[in-house]
């Protein structure tokens, strides 16, 4: 006992108030322990004081303040450290990996809706370009009906909409009339009327293409923006799908509106994406390191550490990219600072040699460019048609 400091007799460790038994779990206690061994609650009788209380409170703070500091202190500057240690058992020092790599990624994307809300302005993409006014009026747009669809039409029509939710056959063939009249003949030629029994004679591929023209050319010829009207008219079926197909109109008209929030919606989803692909990701980990006496789950912990350094790093890049005005220190951590935490990370994680981690590196590397790059391209995809 002389190793501990004296405590005070009034203090809630002093030992007229340890008890026989943990009143927090039940657990047998002597009275020389200070801490249950169980549950780690002190073992202490002593009523609740407001100071006592208060001294609890403090100190969950500074727990969970030490965590963070030993997390981010291992992840930044020893890579692989942190991983190596926690698969020791070292766990109560560190902040769960999984948690860990949620709440900075989150974090990222927060901080990076905040500045392209403030300044206008993505840090990871450059959307500002407004399309060339001349190229939209000239119709080099790649859709002629551009030339058409000018405001004054889309007023007319949206008045209509307007005034009655609901236009009747007899309003949009009019207006459909109108438009199709005042368009020039070449213009009318690329709008092909497909009726839906003529759609079903289709292949599959071939029927979703041309539903989704014909869908658009007569957005963009009529403006009308309910699905249920649209469908109508065109004497389409109102299934569940083709009202989604004809709704994917308005999802390209706010893109095109602002396609900066597009982008940030996608990249939104970024922490979820990986957070599912960690775990194909880690089979490849676990097959190229079968020798090791690592875990599937200790591979998927290491996956989740380097990817959560690649946000601390994004978040650390945010504000001197934005005071310079181009991306910087982004681009230096994803070309030279990742990989080369990567490969240390390997290194100090897997204990080999030089040239076996370089081969590996580059395999493991590669595996994650073409892997990520095929599954981001079909999870962006599904997350684009709920747009
Ligand atoms: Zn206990």
């Amino acid at each position: 006992m002389s190793k501990h400091k004296p405590v005070p007799s009034n203090s809630r460790k002093a030992r007229k108030y340890r008890g026989t038994e943990c009143l927090n779990c039940g657990q047998p206690l002597d009275l020389s322990d200070i801490y249950c061994p169980y549950c780690s609650q002190l073992n202490s009788t002593k009523q609740l004081s407001f100071k006592d209380f208060f001294a609890e409170f403090a100190g969950s703070i500074v727990t969970y303040d030490s965590r963070l500091r030993y997390t981010l202190k291992d992840l930044l500057f020893s890579p692989g450290t942190i991983t190596k240690r926690y698969a020791k058992g070292e766990r109560l020092k560190y902040a769960n990996p999984f948690r860990f790599f949620l709440s900075v990624s989150i974090i990222y994307f927060i901080l990076q809706s905040l500045i392209t809300t403030f300044t206008g302005e993505s840090a990871f993409l450059n959307f500002n370009e407004k399309p060339n006014e001349k190229e939209v009026s000239s119709g080099k747009t790649g859709n002629n009906f551009k030339l058409y669809s000018n405001k004054a039409d889309s007023l007319k029509v949206d008045s209509v909409l307007q005034k009655n939710e609901m236009p009747n056959q007899r309003q949009v063939d009019s207006i459909l009339k109108e438009k199709i009249s005042g368009v020039k003949k070449d213009t009318l030629e690329t709008y092909e009327y497909i009726s839906e029994k003529s759609l079903d004679t289709l292949s599959r591929g071939e029927r979703l293409l041309k539903r989704f023209s014909l869908y658009n050319d007569f957005y963009e010829i009529t403006k009308i923006k309910s699905p249920t009207v649209a469908l109508d008219s065109l004497k389409h079926s109102n299934t569940g799908f083709n009202r989604w197909a004809y709704e994917k109109n308005n999802s390209l008209e706010r893109i095109k509106e602002n396609p900066t929030a597009f982008v940030l919606y996608l990249a939104q989803k970024t922490p979820f994406f990986l957070f599912f692909f960690t775990p194909i990701y880690a089979f490849f980990f676990w097959f190229l390191y079968s020798s090791k006496k690592y875990s599937y789950m200790e591979h998927t912990v290491f996956i989740f550490h380097i990817f959560s350094f690649v946000f601390l790093g994004m978040i650390i890049s945010l504000l001197p990219d934005l005071l310079l005005g181009f991306q910087l220190f982004s681009s230096l951590l994803f070309i030279l600072v990742g990989p080369f935490y990567f490969y240390k990370a390997l290194r100090n994680f897997y204990r080999q040699n030089r040239f076996i981690t370089i081969v590996k590196f580059v395999f493991l590397s590669n595996v994650f460019l073409l892997g990520a790059g095929l599954a981001a391209f079909f999870f962006f995809l599904a997350t684009a048609a709920f747009y």
